[in-house]
């Protein structure tokens, strides 16, 4: 009943709020009357009973009508679990610093417009770190600039949570993760740009190779003590890219001192990376945990409408006519990374402005042809095999083997199935990568997987996963 009511709240608030607050409830002692419901802090608490508490009462009740009470409390055990070491803070019950955010993210600030405008005038601002430390932020990277459609609007809503209220309980750090060219970079600068529009507040931006420079430089030039204090002077420190990390292993610790010493100071960490915290593996374990103790915000693939969207966006700011037919067509081609999108955009605009004339369908699928001849190209034999045993968890020799059994035969035939749809291989090229199966094989396995697709709805939802992994 707790997972119907959860449904419920995520219909009535949409998913961004839902998982923003809702999701971090924990479930607690369920009494006969009084339902105990946890949260990982103190402030998210505070929230999630003034936004819902009520309506999470009402909830409880038509499920179960003797319920009088929804108790909400801080699970301190979750938390200290969360950290690493006995030597975490403990949320105090009676403090009051957390509910300081909560009035102050109620008087949104009417004032942000204009200042971002200013921002926008007056480049590098006095609150960007300049020192040798940090990167310049891109103007262009802004919140208005950014198009948010459902495979981005939690991650934008958790940036620009933090761009208003930076290092709030819960919020830090922030980690937004997600594949190439989906805007975790653009997200970044965004927030940096909106703080320092605000000033008073230092913001340091860089990327996780850039960190790992200064570092051995520094030690290089004995001059560390200096690069520590830098960084541990920023308000907000924004490491983009972690995955760098992997492998550079005093990087990675020196990196998780200063994580530890900003935040316990009170300051916000944002960090970017292309896989969850937990998915990182080759990052130390206890840097992990904590990456993973504030918000996790993933962007995913974007979507038809999404894309379609972002070249709308694009294409007005250019000022040059596109016709719709011309964007959907690049939103159907290239459907990896938005930077790629962008790019055929602009190509397409600077051509027409360079032989005067508009731009059509026809010039576009001329001016494109090398660009999407590569794109066409992309999905291989190789990778369709790997990513569908991994799928299937069979393995991968079995893509070539003989064996015969319903368990690796069928996801075999997906695979071919995926093969003939995903790339300009003929029938027998296809059989030849399948352990030298003959052309007619790799036909019946098309065929059968097509109808089971219309039969069974599993497994059609599956195949289409597939087939977006690949594309994407
Ligand atoms: P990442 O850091 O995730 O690899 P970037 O932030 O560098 O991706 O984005 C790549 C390009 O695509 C940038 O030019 C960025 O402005 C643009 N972009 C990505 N997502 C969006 C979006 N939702 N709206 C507008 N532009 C976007
Ligand atoms: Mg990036």
């Amino acid at each position: 009943s707790w997972l119907r009511i959860c449904d419920r709240l995520k219909g009535e608030v949409g998913d961004v709020e839902y998982r923003m607050w809702i999701q971090r409830i924990t479930l607690g002692p369920l009494d006969d009357d009084e339902i105990t419901l946890y949260l990982p802090e103190r402030f998210l608490r505070d929230w999630v009973r003034a936004q819902y508490g009520q309506r999470l009462q009402s909830l409880w009740r038509e499920e179960n009508p003797a319920v009088q009470h929804v108790e909400l409390r801080i699970d301190k055990k979750a938390q200290r679990a969360a950290k690493t070491g006995d030597d975490a803070p403990q949320a105090e019950e009676g403090g009051g610093a957390a509910n300081l955010s909560i009035s102050a993210m109620a008087n949104e600030d009417a004032a942000a417009l204009d200042r971002e405008e200013a921002v926008a005038a007056t480049s590098p601002s006095m609150n960007e770190v300049r020192n040798d430390l940090a990167v310049p932020l891109d103007r262009r990277f802004t919140f208005d600039n950014f198009v948010v459609g459902k495979p981005n609007e939690f991650a934008y809503a958790c940036a620009g949570r933090v761009a208003d209220h930076p290092a709030s309980p819960g919020f830090n750090p922030l980690f937004l993760y997600g594949g190439v060219g989906l805007g975790k970079t653009h997200l970044m600068h965004a927030i940096g740009l909106k703080l320092i529009s605000r000033g008073n507040i230092s913001v340091a931006y860089m990327s996780a190779e850039k960190f790992m420079y200064r570092f051995i430089a520094s030690m290089q030039s004995k001059s560390q003590m200096e690069f520590k204090e830098q960084l541990r002077s920023v308000d907000v420190l924004m490491i983009d890219d972690l995955q760098f990390l992997i492998g550079k292993n005093s990087t990675q610790e020196e990196f998780f001192h200063t994580f530890n010493a900003l935040v316990d100071a009170g300051r916000q960490i944002i960090v970017s990376a292309d896989k969850s915290p937990s998915d990182l593996s080759g990052l130390e374990d206890r840097l992990r945990t904590r990456l993973g103790c504030g918000m996790v915000a993933d962007i995913h693939a974007t979507t038809f409408e999404l894309r379609i969207s972002i070249l709308e966006a694009k294409a007005k700011a250019s000022g040059t006519p596109v016709p719709p037919k011309v964007l959907e067509y690049l939103a159907h081609k290239i459907t990896t990374n938005v930077r790629e999108l962008e790019g055929a955009l602009n190509r397409l605009i600077a051509h027409a402005d360079l032989v005067g004339r508009p731009v059509t369908l026809e010039s576009t699928q001329d001016v494109l042809k090398d660009m999407l001849k590569a794109h066409e190209r992309r999905v291989t034999i190789d990778e369709i095999q790997r990513k569908v045993a991994e799928h299937f968890n069979i393995r991968l020799t079995d893509m070539s083997s003989a064996r015969r059994a319903r368990a690796v035969a069928r996801p075999r035939q997906i695979a071919m199935y995926l093969a003939k749809q995903l790339t300009s291989r003929s029938l027998p090229e296809i059989g030849r990568k399948f352990g030298n199966r003959d052309h007619t094989t790799v036909m019946h396995a098309v065929n059968r997987i097509s109808e089971l697709m219309e039969q069974d709805p599993g497994l059609a939802e599956s195949v289409e996963l597939l087939r977006h992994m690949l594309e994407s």
